[in-house]
């Protein structure tokens, strides 16, 4: 038996924080306490200047493999999650081939199985083949993805109809290329509301990035509709006022302006947009090298969004939720409590020293970010999930 004693850190329980120690036996927490001595432990962690949340969870990931592995692959996904704090992740289904029904969820899962040392949920696809035309098969893929996407791409009504009826939870991805942005995320997710009020089945709106979307959610949930709502830091923290003409600030949804971007904050800190997702989506250096224009969308974030977040100024009770118990609860994934019985399932975080983001040093193959060299508080020192230390600073 193995036995790890983690000892020093300010705790965020549920509902409360405390200084405390934490023991553990082959990754089931054994005891809670102050000052449990060292003595007969395998392993001591010294996490005196961390706090301690429970292993983050995001619900917006793309992991590329199979079928993009030189942008990333499970394993180097799967290190880059740990590394921002991560214990569980949700795959994005714009893959090849797309997971769609049985043969191709197996192909999805095989990496998963093979590489994946947190846990990794796949997202099935809403369309077979994400072509946009048939229903994928959902017979099958209920019961065994954590929800179904076409992410990259709106649906049209028809098919979100179908999706709504599938007994799953529906991530949306809220653009109707038909207009410009930010006009084309609101009215697609106007048109969306509109179907869950007919259907009233769980439906999660993805990457929230304006005024108009965060006032027709806010709108939706005081109605009493079951809708859910993610943004990612990068619209919380920037805004059209910061673009530079480089591949870094290049994603989808693009920047909103800077009412947008204070609309979306207000949206987040009031809980209408309930959780915080990266939208982690990796690419080589060659198709983020054509400046604004020419580069492909999508940046890299599970190697900074908590550090981002907590060091503007969000505190880590408030991080704890967004970012690990509320996305697990709706996305239907592993609970992770601190709590004597439970699987030892958490991250310890530097409140003291600072740290520069250096692209260079990522775990992730994706470099783009627009947070390069950056002085962050907030770095993750320890990753637990299991018996497995997952990441640990400096090793
Ligand atoms: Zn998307």
């Amino acid at each position: 038996m193995k036995k790890r004693l983690f000892k020093g850190a300010t705790v965020c329980f549920e509902g409360y924080t405390e200084y405390c120690d934490i023991a553990d036996a082959d990754g089931v927490i054994t005891e809670i306490g102050s000052n449990i001595s060292s003595e007969g432990y395998d392993a001591v962690y010294d996490l005196r200047n961390c706090i301690l949340l429970p292993g983050l969870a995001d619900v917006h990931v793309h992991f590329r493999e199979p079928g993009y592995s030189y942008k990333e692959t499970v394993s180097t996904g799967s290190l880059a999650a740990a590394k921002g704090g991560y214990t569980a992740v949700c795959t994005m289904p714009n893959l090849s081939p797309a997971p769609d029904g049985e043969d191709t969820l197996k192909e999805v899962l095989a990496p998963i199985e093979r590489e994946g040392r947190i846990k990794i949920y796949p997202i099935g696809t809403i369309s077979k083949g994400r072509k946009g035309v048939l229903p994928a098969d959902y017979g099958y893929l209920k019961g065994r993805v954590c929800a179904i996407s076409d992410d990259g791409d709106g649906v049209n009504a028809e098919l979100m109809e179908a999706a709504l009826q599938s007994g799953m939870l529906v991530a949306s991805h809220c653009e109707d290329k038909a207009y410009p942005h930010p006009e084309a995320e609101w009215r697609y997710l106007e048109r969306d509301l509109e179907l869950v009020r007919k259907y009233r089945t769980p439906y999660h709106a993805c990457h929230i990035s304006c005024k108009k979307s965060v006032e027709l959610i806010r709108a939706a949930k005081a109605e009493g509709l079951p809708v859910t709502a993610e943004t990612a830091p990068h619209y919380i923290l920037l805004s059209t006022e910061d673009r530079k003409d480089s591949g870094d600030y290049k994603m989808n949804p693009p920047l909103g302006t800077p009412e947008d971007m204070e609309a979306v904050k207000r949206g987040f800190e009031d809980g209408t947009l309930d959780i915080i997702a990266t939208d982690h989506a990796p690419h080589s250096a060659k198709e983020k090298s054509g400046g604004y224009a020419a580069s492909v969308n999508g940046i890299v974030g599970l190697e900074t969004a908590f550090a981002l977040l907590y060091t503007n100024g969000y505190s880590p009770e408030m991080l704890a939720e967004r970012m690990s118990r509320l996305p697990r609860r709706i996305f239907g994934l592993e609970p992770a409590q601190i709590k004597v019985g439970e699987k030892t399932n958490f991250t310890a975080f530097d409140t003291v020293n600072t740290f520069t983001v250096d692209p260079e040093c990522f775990l992730s193959k994706g470099r783009s970010t627009p947070f390069a060299g950056l002085e962050l508080k907030g770095e993750t020192i320890l990753t637990v999930y299991g018996k497995e230390v997952v990441y640990e600073k400096n090793r």
